[in-house]
């Protein structure tokens, strides 16, 4: 059955005088929906089950072969394109079968197909891990950049090599036999470690059980899904229930409680966290660095923890002045309600905001939802990005897709096809939950031209009903234009290699160019270009639009505080602490909490333990707020030349979205600038 397409991958020799060279092994294409031709879209509707399987087999023995191709050149032979550039395609070519069947694991309708697309999955990409830690490959790449001809490279290039090796020699490689065995062991106990601290988290079963009197203010159905039949209601740790509790709950008392219940998840990890930070200050100093931090920001935008440390100081500081206006108005309203008070706790902080929301700012989220129906939003999220950046999309007829509400688009520049986007944008049973985007091909130079990049959004927005369109809450609009910027950043790259194409940028850059966009939702200009009711097609009253805008801002300093916060906690822990020394992660959690947040430090609490994104994104919680001060700075230029300014757009387009991280990203927002990056406009966005 199988129609097997043999290439080979063969290196010419041109210099006769050199030893020969060991030949290439061929790589076998199966007939495979997952191997689609060169800039053929993947047949999804054709996919089976079965298919997953093979494709997923396939690829990992066809990856062993290109990666025993790129070994087996000899070191005088090596050159860009049959080491760099070949490894490049390596991972290119793997990612293009493992992230399709990464995005049906996630959106696949059919449930033997989904469940075995999840399974693959975690082969998939631990075998991609075990590249990273190939020795042999290590030795083809390190060789190659001792030669002379890599030492005249310039550019992307250069920068490529640079950043392999680096990744590499981060794994360890420029250690002894010895210290290799030992970070490997340090590594293991790290993941296990980290394992226990999320299964802590993953295990909360903690409530509260309360009295009718203890549930007034909240709303009928969150009462009533609570109540047991002694006539208490049991309200649990998760966020649906403490949220809109802390929110509505009238009884101080009772969101007391809760709230020190809260910020007491999970405290077995208040002996496993010291254990986590231990491993991984062993694990930088035998990789040579002096904190975690240091190891772990190195391969980032911001390079190391001082820039991460002015950027908090900085931030903390120039919060200060809105931090207490929003201070002042959230105890105002709180001494309206109570009587003279001297603070706002962290308990009563979401309370009075709603407070404030309802009294003050009198803001009816259902009446802005009805100027916002899917269709006009697609209009106008459409018509934006095409008049900035010069772009054409143009609907699919009759697609093939995994499922008959996917609608999918493909992207013109110049009437040059540039990329192809799929909208899944509806709940479904098993769907992926969130909102995001898949990118499963990214865009790169080849043999045949250039790679079309492929991605599709994944979203939960509500569907139409018999007799009304689907309406979008504003925040869902935002998330919308959000998750469409890192769809442009796919399709209008123009890099070269796949490693710095599209999204393949920092992790501290890469929410910038989606976090951008959804200025768009928060401007009138852009917003009265599309905001139509849905019934009288009146534009969204800019009265009301204000509104929205004052509401946006009541509280923005506190909330950016909080995330000050965290960060500076986080940064803390990793670069600045000693897990064997005296302090314990709640003493320090309770002078870094006094020092930024708006909130005291309440005695008996212990956030940390639930802290999760301690495990995975270690020394990272900067980067949420720092890729939003770089977007926002950028989008002060289409705030001054105007927010469809073409010239504006197509430098954007050319400088930021294009290049991906073949530049330094931080050159890029420099010369897209025209200056220095600062956190002007990010204050200015608060409502500063
Ligand atoms: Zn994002």
């Amino acid at each position: 059955m199988k129609n097997l397409l043999i290439l080979t991958v063969a290196v010419l020799l041109m210099n006769c005088s050199q030893p020969e060279q060991v030949a290439q092994l061929p790589v076998e294409i199966p007939d495979n929906p997952f191997y689609a031709d060169f800039n053929v879209p993947v047949d999804f509707a054709s996919i089976t089950s079965d298919d997953v399987s093979e494709a997923a087999e396939t690829i990992q023995t066809i990856t062993d072969t290109r990666l025993a191709n790129i070994v087996s050149i000899n070191e005088e032979n090596r050159t860009f394109d049959n080491t760099m550039k070949a490894l490049d395609e390596l991972y290119a070519n793997y990612s293009a079968i493992s992230y399709p069947i990464y995005l049906m694991a996630y959106t696949h309708p059919d449930s033997t197909l989904r469940n075995n697309a999840l399974n693959f999955n975690t082969t998939l990409s631990q075998y991609v891990n075990e590249i990273t830690l190939n020795e042999d490959l290590y030795n083809a790449v390190k060789s190659y950049a001792g030669s002379d001809e890599a030492k005249e490279l310039t550019g992307y290039k250069k920068k490529f090599v640079e950043e392999t090796v680096t990744g590499f020699e981060r794994n360890g490689f420029a250690l002894s036999q010895e210290g290799r065995d030992e970070l490997k062991g340090i590594n293991d106990q790290i993941s296990s470690i980290g394992d226990e601290f999320s299964k802590n988290i993953a295990s909360i079963q903690d409530f509260l059980i309360l009295s009718n009197e203890e549930m007034a203010g909240l709303p009928d159905d969150f009462k009533a899904a609570r109540k047991q039949d002694d006539g208490t209601y049991k309200v649990d740790l998760s966020y649906p229930s403490y949220r809109p509790f802390m929110k509505y709950a009238e009884s101080e008392r009772a969101r007391k409680a809760l709230y020190v219940k809260y910020n007491n998840r999970a405290t077995e990890n208040l002996e496993v966290l010291p254990q986590l930070l231990q491993k991984r200050l062993n694990m930088a100093k035998l990789l040579g660095y002096s904190t975690y931090s240091e190891y772990r920001l190195e391969d980032r935008m911001a390079k190391n923890p001082k820039t991460v440390w002015d950027f908090e100081i900085n931030l903390k500081n120039d919060l200060a002045e809105k931090l207490a206006l929003d201070k002042a108005e959230l105890l105002e309203a709180k001494t309206t309600k109570v009587g003279e008070s001297d603070k706002v706790n962290g308990w009563e902080a979401s309370y009075y905001n709603n407070v404030l929301l309802e009294e003050k700012y009198e803001l009816d989220a259902e009446e802005v939802k009805q100027y916002f129906a899917m269709d006009d939003v697609i209009d106008g999220l459409f018509m934006i990005t095409q008049t900035l950046f010069d772009l054409e999309y143009k609907e699919v007829e009759n697609p093939s897709v995994w499922h008959e509400e996917v609608r999918m688009f493909e992207v013109y520049q110049d009437e040059k096809l540039k990329g192809v986007f799929y909208l899944d944008l509806h709940p479904r049973e098993n769907k992926y939950g969130h909102a995001a985007c898949f990118g499963f091909v990214n865009g790169r130079m080849t043999k045949e031209g250039y790679q079309i990049p492929n991605a599709s959004l994944v979203c939960n927005f509500p569907r139409a009903t018999e007799d009304r369109p689907a309406l979008m809450p504003h925040g869902q609009v935002q998330t919308f234009f959000h998750e469409f910027g890192h769809v442009l950043h796919q399709m209008v790259t123009t890099a070269d290699l796949y490693s710095q194409s599209g999204t393949n940028v920092s992790r501290d850059f890469v929410e910038a160019p989606s976090q951008i966009f959804e200025n768009w939702t928060w401007n009138y200009d852009a917003v009265k270009l599309f905001a139509k009711h849905y019934k009288t097609r009146e534009v969204l009253p800019e009265e009301l639009f204000n509104k929205m805008l004052a509401a946006k801002n009541v509280g923005s300093a506190i909330n950016a505080s909080q995330q000050v916060f965290y960060g500076t906690y986080d940064l803390t822990l990793h670069d600045r602490y000693n897990p064997s020394g005296e302090l314990s992660t709640t003493d320090v959690l309770k002078e870094v909490q006094n020092e930024i947040s708006a909130y005291e430090y309440v005695d008996g609490t212990n956030f940390q333990g639930a802290f999760g994104h301690l495990n995975g994104y270690g020394s990272s919680y900067y980067g949420y707020l720092w890729s939003l001060v770089y977007a926002q700075d950028m989008f002060s230029i289409f705030d001054e030349n105007g927010i469809l300014d073409k010239e504006t757009g197509l430098r954007y387009r050319d400088i930021i979205l294009a290049r991906g991280s073949s530049e330094d990203e931080l050159e890029l927002v420099k010369e897209f600038l025209g200056r220095d990056p600062n956190n002007d406009a990010f204050l200015k966005e608060l409502g500063l």
